[in-house]
């Protein structure tokens, strides 16, 4: 299939009309459209259609009991497709939406199990970009949109990283521009008492504390668990949001991080190895060999999730044999930031300083 890419920014508002009526029709009659959004580029199709949804999964190679998230452009939309919002919703959406939030609610019937990975539970969110508002408006129906990348690949948060993996799979990429935010949206399940964090994200249990009172965290989130992570079966590792070449995470204090990269990084590069390095404004200087990348700054944590997703990608583009980076704290955004690194890391984790081990 061929993928039509617009850049909306090239565009008068006329055209641009234009264009979102074209995408909405694709929307509506069953196909895809990738868009972008505050958090990510999202890989859209009706979520009220099964067969559309199931077009995303094949699209992404994505296991089909993986859930997809319905975004929607107005409250109404929601109360069509949950059937019971809490008041506590109610309370985050007045300050949360649009955002990077997703809530979890109890489905109603018109949303398909092909849509909700066969849960009686739907996803749902609204996001804070024209583009994608624009969309959902056009189209009238909520649209399903996971990341619009290959599963198991880093998200992307431009046009161009959409279009590297979903040229060719898809009718349309609507190019607005690269993505503020950078990681996925929070995604907090309101069918409990107490709300529960499944995915860490911008938006912090302190930020939903702040307005509930009490939020909890899903327990496959607590970080001694990703640093111990096993998994069930063998050969099932858990990766995702994965660089090609293997990734290695070192933490400790700044110092030990910076003296334990060098030394890795001289050693493999003695072996002719291609070393990528990810290190932060704060630590460039220090590093003098390899394929060296700056995060972003340890004291604005919103550009490390900025440039999070694209820093992986450009490993991949030039081709590294391995990847060593420092870690982060697990306070605040840091906590979104390392579950995807962990992840991208697949676990493996070093801990630089005296008492040095390896965890993976
Ligand atoms: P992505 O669209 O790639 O950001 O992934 C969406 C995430 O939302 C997946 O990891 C799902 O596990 C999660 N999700 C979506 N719907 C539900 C649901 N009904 N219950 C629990 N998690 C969900
Ligand atoms: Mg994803």
């Amino acid at each position: 299939m061929e993928t039509r890419i617009i850049n909306l920014r090239e565009l008068d508002q006329e055209a641009a009309s234009a264009v979102y009526a074209e995408a909405a029709a694709v929307i509506r009659s069953g196909g895809m459209v990738a868009f972008p959004t505050e958090t990510v580029y999202g890989l859209g199709a009706n979520a009220l259609d099964e067969e559309a949804s199931a077009r995303i999964y094949a699209a992404k190679g994505r296991p089909s009991d993986n859930p997809l998230i319905a975004h929607i452009a107005d409250k109404k939309q929601l109360y069509e497709i949950a059937e019971y919002v809490p008041d506590t919703a109610e309370l985050l959406m007045k300050t949360f939406w649009p955002g990077p939030l997703t809530m979890i609610f109890r489905k109603k019937e018109i949303v398909p199990y092909g849509t909700t990975g066969g849960l009686d539970t739907v996803a749902v969110r609204m996001p804070d970009h024209p583009v994608a508002l624009s969309l959902i408006r056009a189209a009238g129906v909520p649209i399903a949109a996971p990341s619009a990348n290959l599963s198991g690949r880093p998200s992307p948060t431009t046009a161009d990283h959409t279009a590297e993996d979903m040229d060719g799979r898809i009718e349309m990429i609507l190019d607005g521009g690269p993505c503020e935010i950078g990681i996925e949206s929070t995604i907090v399940d309101m069918t409990e008492d107490i709300p529960v964090i499944l995915r860490p994200g911008y938006i912090t249990q302190e930020m939903l504390c702040r307005l509930l009172g009490e939020v909890k965290v899903d327990q496959a989130l607590d970080p001694s668990r990703w640093k111990n992570f096993r998994p069930k079966a063998p050969g099932q590792k858990y990766k995702h949001y994965a660089p090609k070449a293997p990734m290695t995470l070192i933490e400790g204090n700044t110092t030990d991080v910076v003296k334990k990269i060098l030394e890795l990084a001289e050693e493999r590069i003695k072996e002719k190895k291609k070393v990528g390095i990810i290190c932060t404004d704060e630590t460039q200087d220090y590093y003098s060999h390899g394929v060296i990348r700056s995060i972003g700054s340890r004291i604005r944590m919103e550009s490390v999730a900025h440039n999070l997703y694209d820093i992986l990608r450009t490993f991949d583009d030039i081709g590294v044999d391995m990847i060593y980076s420092e870690a982060f704290d697990f306070d605040e955004l840091g906590y979104a930031i390392m579950n995807r690194m962990l992840k991208a890391a697949g676990h493996k984790v070093i801990r630089a300083g005296k008492t040095e081990e390896v965890t993976d």
